[in-house]
């Protein structure tokens, strides 16, 4: 049987891209090397909980097109995302907006708020005695002042970067959005949820009637004999290791997760907190019933389950999460892209083969976008 496409990976870049494949006639094969479809917005059915194997995935854009699209597949939840963060057990609403600073303070109004903001903004350039920021530290000084930066953003980041604010580089925080408004809602896209029944649902929507093969590994299987099965390769696997590293390995972060059941129908009463002070080890808790079920039908599921999240430096065999932009990197990876551009009938999609930071939307834009260009051409 001979495939119009081999397509390596079954997450969003790789199901999207068979899925308008598939609408205009061609004939695909997905092969996925870990035991599930889905990549990264895979969930795990746990005590009638879908858990976010990859991390807490929050599906938001502004963008109505696809806001559709993944509609068309399965209805979206009301979801919307408001983390709190817990700094020696204070709790704080995220994102920094009236209410945070009503915490903080005991402010009333947004000119109080003001006041106070600036004043410590003040404070931290009159120290600096005319010069530029020199490090993290200073430049959110800067931006927020002295209570937000001490107690919601300087031991949390220390957390994710593993080095002190005074040590990381002053251009990792250009902005610091501050809203005068009593919003939680992290994010200003309009359209914002959780797929209903979770991400499963709408991965295997996409790939219906597509044929799939999980635990098959490109490199163990079809790396040297692909094109004697398909006509064209759409890879979404890392850049680097398609070339077999021939040029040096490309670095990632990473984040581990503990995960555990806990005999409560509600553990901490929202789906993201973030602990932003060194005392707890780990930077979020995620309680992943909360992003699916709201109000009292929390407790009509007896447990609940709980993922503790840990930045890490990636090491080979763990998984590649976010890019490292630094010189070295984007350097590497321009070379590799300059070796991509030279395989005849190889598409390289998705963030690990474009070493890229992607949101869901946006990636499923990029695989629409890929297959108009090739299908309606
Ligand atoms: C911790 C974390 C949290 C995130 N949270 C959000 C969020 O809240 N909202 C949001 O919009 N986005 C979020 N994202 C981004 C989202 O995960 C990505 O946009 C999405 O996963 C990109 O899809 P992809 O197909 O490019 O990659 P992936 O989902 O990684 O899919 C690639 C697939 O290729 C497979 N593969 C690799 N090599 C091979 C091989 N050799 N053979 C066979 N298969 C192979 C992999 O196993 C994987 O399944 C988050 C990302 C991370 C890391």
């Amino acid at each position: 049987m001979k495939y119009d496409y081999l397509i390596v990976g079954s997450g969003l870049f790789g199901a999207t891209f068979a899925y308008c494949a598939r609408q205009t006639g061609k004939h695909c094969l997905v092969i996925e090397k870990r035991p599930h479809l889905g990549g990264n917005t895979y969930c795990e059915k746990i005590e009638g909980i879908n858990v976010h194997k990859y991390g807490a995935h929050i599906f938001h854009t502004n963008n109505k097109e696809i806001w559709d699209f993944v509609n068309s597949f399965v209805p979206f939840n009301r979801y919307t995302n408001c983390p709190i963060a817990n700094y020696h057990g204070e709790l704080y609403n995220l994102p920094f907006n009236m209410n945070t600073f009503t915490q903080l303070w005991g402010v009333r109004t947004i000119e109080e708020a003001k006041a106070k903001i600036d004043e410590q903004r003040a404070e931290a350039l009159t120290s600096l005695n005319g010069r530029e920021p020199a490090n993290l530290e200073e430049q959110a000084l800067c931006l927020v002042g002295k209570d937000i930066f001490y107690k919601l953003i300087k031991e949390y980041t220390e957390k994710q970067w593993g080095r002190p604010c005074t040590e990381l580089p002053a251009f990792i925080i250009r902005r610091l959005p501050l809203r005068f408004v009593f919003d939680n809602n992290y994010f200003n896209d309009p359209y914002q949820g959780i797929p209903i029944g979770g991400y499963n649902v709408l991965i295997n929507k996409l790939l219906e009637g597509i044929e799939t093969n999980t635990n098959c590994d490109f490199f163990g299987e079809f790396k040297d004999s692909w094109r004697e099965i398909a006509d064209q390769l759409v890879y979404t696997g890392p850049l680097d290791e398609y070339f077999n590293f021939r040029l040096g390995r490309l670095d990632w972060r990473t984040v581990t997760f503990k995960t555990r059941v806990e005999n409560t129908p509600n553990y901490q009463g929202n789906a993201v907190i973030n602990y932003t002070s060194h005392d707890a080890p780990y930077t979020r808790v995620i309680e992943h019933k909360h992003f699916e079920m709201f109000g009292q039908a929390v407790y009509n599921c007896p447990k609940t389950v709980v993922s503790e999240e840990y930045s890490a430096e990636y090491k080979p065999g763990m998984e590649q999460f976010y890019p490292v932009n630094d010189e070295r990197n984007n350097a590497l990876a321009d070379q590799y892209r300059e070796l991509a551009a030279k395989e005849e009938n190889v598409i390289f999609g998705g963030r690990l083969a474009e070493y890229k930071y992607y949101d869901m939307a946006p990636v499923i834009e990029k695989a629409i976008k890929t297959a108009n260009i090739i299908f309606l051409r």
